[in-house]
């Protein structure tokens, strides 16, 4: 698949597996969702642009390196708070931003009820976080939104995708890189993914 990077490192992977188990409860599950944004976010982060950055040693001056562009992370709410904190032990500096997107329930569409993004984000290095690329509605319309406000530069990062979500979201952005650590087989009528492991929200908050 076009433009869609699964990270398959075995760590990950076992943190994913213990996950998807259905006798994880909610601080079992947070704790690994928080432990699998970080690790995910060294290879998301792998091609930002970087630019020279003079440095005294305790020795004397060299020249390293700085992020080219500030980073701005956006959770879509409620389950994309969960990989918020693992993302910012990497990107410490980032400032965050929230969308509210939910799905309907009955029409599975999205519905946007809130929004709050630092003002300056266009020029800003964005990562768009949701633990679940189900359908692709509120990936869909978070993108679109970012892109209303201006940004340029954005990642979308899931934990799992399904088939479905990845052709939805490339049909209305094909130019957004994907990032997840699995493609799964597919969803289920009500656009639950399989196998998955559920609502991530409820089994994030215990709700
Ligand atoms: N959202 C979830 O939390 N889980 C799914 O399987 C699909 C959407």
């Amino acid at each position: 698949m076009q433009n869609v990077t699964v990270i398959d490192h075995p760590v990950i992977q076992t943190k994913l597996t213990e996950l998807r188990d259905y006798t994880a409860d909610h601080r079992k599950f947070r704790t690994l969702l928080d432990e699998i944004a970080m690790l995910m976010t060294y290879e998301v982060t792998r091609d930002w642009p970087r630019q020279p950055r003079i440095v005294q040693t305790p020795m004397e001056k060299m020249t390293g390196c700085g992020l080219s562009r500030q980073v701005t992370l956006v959770p879509i709410l409620r389950a994309g708070l969960g990989m918020a904190d693992g993302v910012m032990k990497i990107l410490p500096d980032a400032r965050m931003g929230h969308l509210g997107v939910r799905r309907d329930e009955t029409t599975l569409e999205p519905i946007a009820y809130y929004q709050k993004l630092p003002p300056d984000i266009s020029g800003t290095e964005v990562l768009l976080i949701d633990p679940m690329l189900a359908t692709g509605g509120s990936a869909i319309a978070a993108v679109t939104y970012l892109k209303s406000a201006g940004v340029e530069n954005m990642k979308f990062v899931c934990l799992v995708a399904a088939p479905e979500g990845i052709a939805a979201f490339h049909r209305q952005h094909p130019e957004v890189p994907i990032y997840c650590a699995a493609i799964d087989r597919q969803l289920n009528d009500k656009g639950y993914i399989l196998p998955g492991l559920g609502d991530a929200g409820d089994r994030l908050f215990g709700t």
